[in-house]
This record gives structure tokens, sequence and C-alpha cells, in this order.
């Protein structure tokens, strides 16, 4: 990398405590400054927030944390099956505080953003309930008015929703999308009503917001939500598409210099080689006009080197600083905010109860639990 701005990652994945040293070990191996950790939503591990608040409360100078939101009282009021005489169990329901409620918890135990996959296609059917509801509308509001940053997965390639054009390494993961998911268009529907009834949301949008393929449709976007911004965390069809036209994309780039934020999507389950690659995919591609593919070493994820090709954009420092460092600093604060420790591992009991009220007794693998001992040691 040629670059001298410390460089920021917005997106980054930690699973469980023991990746917290594999990621700092990628962390320095690729020479990254600071990382974002996003914290992904499920069902029944509630979200991936307690290890990634251990890791901020270790190395507090490092990393950053967007928290994932809490869904069990959805889940567990929505996802039981009816019983054998035909009448719903009440057992078992969690009652988790309000979305609303989850925004001030958050803040409050020192939390820098919030991720959001709840419109990712596979995520929306899991939790079945559009964004532009009633059941997200009294966070959505509170998330404006507190001004706390939101990274937000919304959509998937296009060609995951055509057979023919799906790529394996996504079908292999179950990303191959027929009439049982929402539509792509529908997706950006309802987070759109979402923005424009709340347009001082801050929001970074992961994966250039699948977008890609349409700069003029990424720029409409730009134009209408001032506060808006996409991350360029490979999803690689995004440096494929981008590399297709690369005057365009140099000019889109340098117009809006401020809403395009450096990311990897590195997960702590990827090898300190894998990590580099991504990386260097995406710092390559900013940085020079060299023509590439994707090196044979890397992780599954960014699919074969056939796939495509992409061509630098050599662009300048200053907008290269602002895709490193400035923006994100700008969104989410010049430095990670000091971790909470005895708030945090409040949340990970409160988190852990429900992972066993799930499970229907006390798990002894219990990730929040761990996560909250670690806290108080
Ligand atoms: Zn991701």
């Amino acid at each position: 990398m040629t670059t001298q701005t410390p460089m920021i990652d917005c997106h980054v994945h930690l699973s469980g405590l023991e990746g917290i040293p594999r990621l700092e070990g990628l962390r320095t191996h690729v020479g990254l400054d600071r990382m974002n950790l996003v914290c992904t939503m499920g069902r029944n591990h509630v979200n991936a927030n307690p290890a990634a608040f251990v890791a901020k409360a270790e190395r507090p100078d490092r990393f950053y944390v967007f928290a994932g939101l809490d869904h069990t009282a959805f889940f567990s009021a929505n996802g039981r099956r009816s019983s054998a005489n035909g009448r719903r169990s009440s057992a078992g329901e969690v009652a988790a505080p309000s979305l609303a409620e989850q925004v001030d918890r958050l803040r409050a135990l020192g939390a820098d953003g919030i991720k959001m996959i709840e419109n990712k296609p596979t995520a929306r059917k899991l939790l079945d309930v559009p964004v532009d509801s009633d059941y997200f509308a009294d966070y959505f509001a509170r998330v404006e008015e507190t001004g706390f940053p939101v990274l937000w997965h919304v959509n998937d390639p296009e060609e995951f929703w055509i057979p023919e054009l799906t790529p394996s390494w996504a079908r292999e993961r179950g990303w191959g999308y027929d009439e049982t998911f929402v539509a792509k268009e529908q997706l950006y529907a309802e987070v759109e009503n979402v923005l424009a009834r709340h347009p001082k949301l801050k929001l970074l949008f992961a994966h250039f917001y699948f977008l890609s393929a349409d700069l003029p449709r990424a720029a409409r976007l730009f134009d209408r939500f001032e506060n808006v911004h996409l991350d360029l965390a490979p999803g690689v069809e995004l440096l494929y598409n981008l590399s297709q036209d690369v005057e365009a994309t140099r000019e889109f780039f340098t117009k809006y210099a401020d809403r395009i934020v450096f990311g990897t999507d590195t997960a702590s389950g990827n090898s300190p080689q894998e990590a580099q690659i991504r990386a260097g995919l995406v710092t390559r591609w900013l940085e020079t006009d060299d023509e590439y593919l994707v090196p044979d070493e890397a992780d599954f994820l960014l699919g074969p080197p056939e796939d495509g090709l992409m061509r630098g954009l050599s662009l300048p420092a200053d907008v290269l600083a602002r895709i490193y460092r400035g923006n994100f600093e700008r969104l989410a604060g010049s430095r990670p905010i000091l971790l909470d420790r005895s708030l945090a591992a409040e949340e990970c009991d409160r988190i852990a109860a429900e992972i066993d009220a799930l499970a229907g007794r006390r798990l002894e693998d219990n990730h929040a639990r761990a996560a909250a001992l670690r806290l108080r040691g």
C-alpha cells in the first residue's frame, strides 16, 4: 500500500472470544489502524455483541463496535410451534427491551453505532417484518434523534435472484433467492420509505448498497439523502462493476469523496494471507491504475479469479484520506467510545438469560455468559 493515511476498516466480523486475538493479529498483519466490529443479529444466539464488547474493553483504542439488535421478543412470540391441541403455548416467551430502548442501552454502555442486517434477503425471511412497519417505527425515530450511526446491509447482488447467474460460492451459503424471498426492489422501497421519514439518519450502507452496476442511481440516492454513505466492503462484484468504466467511477468517487468509506468484510476466521488479500484488493484498486484478478489464495467468498477483472482508479491522496479514515471518523467519532464494562457485562447477562430461555435450559456453551465473565474478570 502506498498511502500514508492510517486506515480504519469500517466492516469487520468477529466471531467469539477466541476470535479477538486472531483479529488483532490480522489488524497488525494488514497494517490497519483500527477496525469497526459489525455485529450481526441472529435467532438462537441473539446477536454477536458480547464478544465485540470484550474486544473493545481489552483494546479500546483499536475497536469500534456497531452492535446488532435483539429481536428475541419477536422470535419468541412468533417462532414457536402451536401445541398439539392447537393452542399456542406462552411458555418461553421472552420480554426483551423495545428496539428504541435498545438504542439507549447501547449508547449508554459505549457502543459506537448499530449494525443492521435485517434487510439481507435471508435475514428478512427469518425476521419477516418490513423495515418501514410499526415494529421499527420508534426505533428509527430514536436512532435519528440521537444521531447514532447505522451500518446497514440491504439486499444482495442482483445475480443472487437469477439462478443461472448465481455464483456457486453464494449458492452454497443459501444465497440463491427464489420467489419465497422478498424481491430486490421491494427491499429498496421499504428502506427508502424509512429514509424519507427520517432523512437525518446517519447511514452507511454495506457493500455499496448493491448499486455498483448503476452509478446514476447511486448518485440520485446521495443527492436525495445527504446523510447516506456507502462502504466498499467486497461483495467482490462491486469491484468488477465499478471497473467497467474507470473514468466514470473516478469521477463519481471524486464528486462523492465524502460519502464513501473503506471496508473489507474481513472475518476473524480469515487467515492473515486472506485478510491481506481482501484489504489489498480494495487498496490496490483505489490507489493504483493496475489491472488485476483475485489471487488464487483468496477466501472462497471472493470467488474464483476468472469471475472478473479489476481496474484501478488511482485516486488522489486527499480523496483516499477521506475514504480510508475521515468519513468514518465524521460518522462514528475520531476515537472509539470508551466501553462501560459494568453496563456491558449486565447487557451480556441479559442476552445470556435470553439464550437459555430460547433453548429451554441453561446452556453450558453460552457465548454471552462467557463474555460477561471476561468483562468482570
Ligand atoms: Zn459483512
